[in-house]
């Protein structure tokens, strides 16, 4: 549904079990967004619990962490929740460092573990406003 904000979801490989875990604590807040996620995430959590309709983009490496920054660029997204792997290297870590760079400079609320994630959800209603401009006061 398109008047639904919009909310990304990524994990990398450790982490996906624990955004499966959140997504199935989190559903009924979770279902009043429109969710993207990158491919493998988005597979998983949609065969989890298929009533959150996740959109899955590519997978991360192949281009997903970038198409959810372009989505962050475009305005369509509200908040990223991004349970990221602190202690294994990969080679797209410059698409991760691109994507929670946009995050930052757009100004959306950013989770990159589940403490913060939690703390989102448990505000989700606060989420549904648009995006600031980049250097907007
Ligand atoms: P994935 O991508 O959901 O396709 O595994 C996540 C990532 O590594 O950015």
């Amino acid at each position: 549904m398109a008047d639904r904000p919009g909310l990304a979801l990524v994990a990398h490989d450790r982490q996906k079990d624990e955004i499966v875990a959140f997504a199935r604590q989190y559903e009924e807040q979770l279902g009043a967004f429109d969710l993207f996620a990158t491919g493998t995430t988005g597979g998983r959590i949609n065969a989890a619990l298929p009533t959150l309709n996740v959109t899955a983009l590519k997978s991360g490496p192949l281009g997903g962490d970038q198409q959810i920054g372009a989505k962050i660029a475009e305005g369509t997204l509200s908040a990223l929740i991004f349970f990221m792997d602190p202690l294994t290297p990969m080679p797209h870590d410059v698409d991760v460092k691109a994507l929670t760079r946009l995050a930052v400079v757009y100004d959306i609320p950013l989770a990159l573990n589940l403490a913060t994630a939690e703390l989102l959800m448990d505000h989700h209603a606060g989420l549904g406003s648009p995006p600031r401009k980049p250097g907007a006061a």
